[in-house]
């Protein structure tokens, strides 16, 4: 266990989500020294960090499968859903089949909801409603989910099996698990999953594991970030499209994709874009 993640913190998202360290193995020094192994390059290359570093940019990916680390979560079903799409994890999920569930709900608050507009736009900011629509939303939510935990427990009562009287609830309903990784697949997940494409709800999740990541593995965090998270990786038609000064190669999804990254590299489109493209 690592002494910068102590096991049993609970780091909660909403009422009733959390994520909490049940254990982890290595850190920095065993990445390196596993990397120190394997060939000469890296052994010329004197500190931690700088090779850190250098594994990371150059995507040299199995000495940080050195490292592992083992998470209690608790999420509502659809983050899980998409959660559970990374198959490299080893999962322990708890049981709504053998016993019954006590069914809390991941609830939304009236200005929270979201617009289906502008959901797509990478990095977009979606509208939110009013507060009034809000309301209403909130409440016909709060509605389902009472009238859901009622049936299921109705459903309890008169002796179903567990296994069947789960159908009835929905999809906002809580699900725990513990969540084993290494931290190559989990770097791989937190990039997928801190993306601003993300969806808002599993983004929360990923930042609190990405605060754990932090201070267990300092130097793997700083060169993920440098490398992969503030990093702007062009594709060969973009690159072909910006040297010839004309983007009409391009798909109109790829050009949005282009416009997004130049503007993460700050320069603004008049200086790249052509006329032509507009
Ligand atoms: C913004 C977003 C939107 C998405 N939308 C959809 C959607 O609409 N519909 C949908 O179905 N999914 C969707 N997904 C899920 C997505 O397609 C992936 O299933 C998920 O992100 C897991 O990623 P992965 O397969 O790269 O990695 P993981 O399963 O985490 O595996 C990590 C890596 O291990 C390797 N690996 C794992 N298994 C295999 C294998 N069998 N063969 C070879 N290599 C393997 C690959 O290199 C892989 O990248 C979405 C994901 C994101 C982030």
């Amino acid at each position: 266990m690592h002494p910068n993640v102590p096991a049993g913190l609970y780091r909660y998202i909403g009422p009733h989500g959390f994520v909490r360290v049940v254990d982890t193995m290595g850190d920095d020094r065993a990445i390196v020294r596993a990397a120190r192994v394997t060939a000469q390059t890296t052994k010329q290359i004197s500190s931690d960090r700088g090779l850190l570093r250098y594994l990371l940019r150059h995507h040299h990916g199995t000495p940080f499968e050195m490292c592992e680390i083992c998470l209690h979560v608790r999420v509502p079903m659809d983050i899980w859903r998409q959660w559970i799409r990374h198959r490299t994890a080893s999962v322990n999920e708890v049981s709504s089949r053998y016993g019954a569930l006590t069914p809390e709900f991941a609830s939304t608050d009236p200005e929270e909801w979201r617009t289906a507009a502008g959901r797509l736009r990478p990095g977009g900011t979606p509208g939110l409603f009013k507060q009034d629509a809000g309301k209403i939303f909130s409440i016909a939510e709060r509605e389902l989910w009472d009238n859901a935990e009622d049936a299921y427990r109705e459903l309890l009562a008169a002796g179903v099996a567990p296994e069947m009287a789960r159908k009835v609830l929905p999809l906002g309903t809580y699900t725990e698990a513990y969540w084993k990784i290494d931290l190559r697949n989990l770097l791989h997940f937190l990039e997928l999953r801190l993306a601003p494409g993300a969806q808002a709800e599993i983004r929360e999740y990923a930042e609190a594991i990405a605060k754990i990541v932090q201070e267990w593995v300092p130097l793997t965090w700083e060169a993920f970030k440098d490398y992969r998270l503030d990093a702007v990786t062009l594709t060969g038609p973009e690159l072909r499209a910006l040297r010839a000064g004309d983007w009409v190669c391009l798909s109109p999804g790829e050009c949005k994709e282009l416009d997004d990254k130049l503007e993460k590299i700050n320069a603004t489109q008049e200086i790249l874009r052509t006329p032509t493209d507009s």
